[in-house]
């Protein structure tokens, strides 16, 4: 079981966000500090603290998470320049919000490496 996160309270409507799509497994909504013209967060509604914390039973959730975000990125006008998609596992990857999410970024092209 996953603690309380700022993503559960956005999720059950206890704090404000800019929620862009929702169905019976995922929620996107826009970062409050956008890396991107474009930067949504897309977070499987029964929580998971992180990549690094999924089972071979959450497959079909990762995938319907990663579906939902290319379905996101088609909304937003992304589909032909193109986007990012990250996931940021722990504390190398720089994960803060331990609720497992996807990074949509587009809108401008992106460097590699990431910092
Ligand atoms: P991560 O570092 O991968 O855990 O990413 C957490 C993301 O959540 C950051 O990009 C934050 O800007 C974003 N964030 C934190 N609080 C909120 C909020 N209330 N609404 C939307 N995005 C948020």
């Amino acid at each position: 079981m996953s603690e309380e996160t700022i993503f559960t309270k956005i999720i059950a409507g206890e704090i404000p966000a800019d929620i862009v799509y929702r169905d019976d497994a995922v929620v996107a909504f826009r970062d409050v500090s956008p890396q991107a013209p474009v930067h949504l967060l897309v977070v499987p509604i029964e929580p998971i603290a992180g990549l690094q914390h999924a089972g071979d039973g959450d497959a079909d959730l990762l995938g319907r998470l990663l579906r939902a975000a290319a379905r996101v990125a088609a909304q937003e006008g992304l589909a032909r320049s193109g986007y990012r998609c990250v996931i940021n596992a722990g504390p190398d990857g720089g994960q803060e919000v331990p609720h497992l999410h996807v990074h949509l970024l587009g809108g401008r092209p992106l460097g590699w490496p990431p910092g």
